[in-house]
């Protein structure tokens, strides 16, 4: 989750809250697939979460060793690679100069690799998005994708100061954790019967430097986009929220914009509305370029306000791996009715408007 920019904090966001579901209980079985469970958790966000990531800043080679780890994974999980590097979508990054005089510098997307060309070496940097097939089954709708997202970018290394000896920002919850979550979805569907639209698994760089990893995505989607037709992001899950009622339970952005959500409450996923329509969490992900293309996305969160967003003591010791497990085994049981079931279509002024 990145903080609310200038171009997104402006636009109101009127959300009425829907009424209050039930999260799925862990360990729903739908077919062979295997749930998740609070060790599956824990190991990959450990994983992920990892110091010698050194805090995976876009551009990093803390980044780039996530990437690995992540294609990895995907490859063991016998998804068919979507990049133009096997599994990594290589994305054309270079340090731009800092917002302020004295400020850090940070990563920017470039127009293109050829731009990046004209930049002085030690300005260019690599990063990728890591994204992964898993093919449908059903001939009339495996041509209809969709996209299961989580970004694995986060802010690298305080260098101004450390806190309690601490400079690494883990990012365990932001969002190490929806990465765990978009992972052991595709494990899930690959263990049980094959889905009967096609889903493509992605890992996002960039989203806390300006989405610059979805906005190349979709400038440079692997498969058209109007055949994608549902994006579901996963975005901080790693603690329950007081809010949406604690352990086990999340909720959906714009959740009163599309019938997402009432297509998975019908089928018992349970989520309730954003609890905080004011905060525009809607626009704060990388759901939001998708759904400013046109396609009906949105993102499962429970980040309750917790006061270590973006600061150094995001650390895997302070998840609730039960509850991760519980997220996790909701937002797998989403996908499915999602690449299975009806079409979702936005409601009456419910798709964003380009401004
Ligand atoms: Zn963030």
């Amino acid at each position: 989750m990145h903080r609310p920019g200038s171009r997104t904090s402006r636009l109101a966001l009127c959300a009425t809250i829907a009424a209050a579901l039930l999260v799925a209980p862990s360990g729903v079985a739908l077919s062979a697939q295997r749930a998740t469970t609070a060790a599956d958790a824990g190991r990959w966000l450990s994983a992920l979460a990892d110091d010698s990531l050194q805090g995976r800043l876009t551009g990093s080679a803390g980044a780039q060793k996530a990437a690995r780890m992540i294609a990895e994974r995907m490859q063991r999980l016998r998804l068919e690679p979507l990049g133009d590097d096997g599994f990594l979508q290589r994305v054309p990054v270079f340090m731009a100069p800092p917002r302020q005089q004295g400020g850090a510098e940070r990563p920017a997307l470039g127009a293109s690799f050829a731009a990046l060309d004209t930049l002085p070496a030690e300005k260019r940097r690599s990063a990728a998005n890591v994204v992964g097939l898993l093919r449908g089954s059903d001939p009339a709708l495996r041509d209809e994708y969709v996209i299961v997202g989580a970004h694995y970018d986060h802010l690298g290394v305080n260098g101004a100061r450390a806190v309690d000896g601490d400079s690494i920002f883990n990012g365990a919850d932001d969002d190490a954790s929806g990465v765990v979550a978009m992972l052991e979805t595709a494990r899930q569907l690959s263990e049980g019967r094959a889905p009967k639209r096609s889903v493509i698994f992605v890992a996002f760089i960039g989203e806390e430097n300006g989405m610059t990893g979805t906005t190349w995505f979709i400038r440079n989607p692997p498969r058209p986009l109007t055949q994608v037709v549902a994006d579901l992001q996963v975005e901080m899950i790693g603690r329950p929220d007081s809010v949406a009622g604690g352990p086990g339970k999340g909720w959906l952005t714009g959740f009163e914009r599309s019938t997402m959500g009432e297509l998975l409450s019908a089928a018992g996923v349970a989520l309730i509305a954003d609890p905080r329509p004011a905060q525009n969490f809607f626009m704060r992900s990388d759901n939001y370029p998708f759904a400013l293309e046109g396609i009906p996305a949105h993102t499962i969160s429970s980040f309750g306000g917790h006061t270590d967003y973006h600061g150094v003591n995001d650390e895997v010791d302070r998840m609730d791996l039960e509850h991760v497990a519980a997220v996790i085994n909701a937002a797998a049981k989403a996908v499915r009715v999602l690449a299975d079931g009806e079409r979702v279509t936005w409601k009456e002024g419910g798709k964003p408007v380009r401004r």
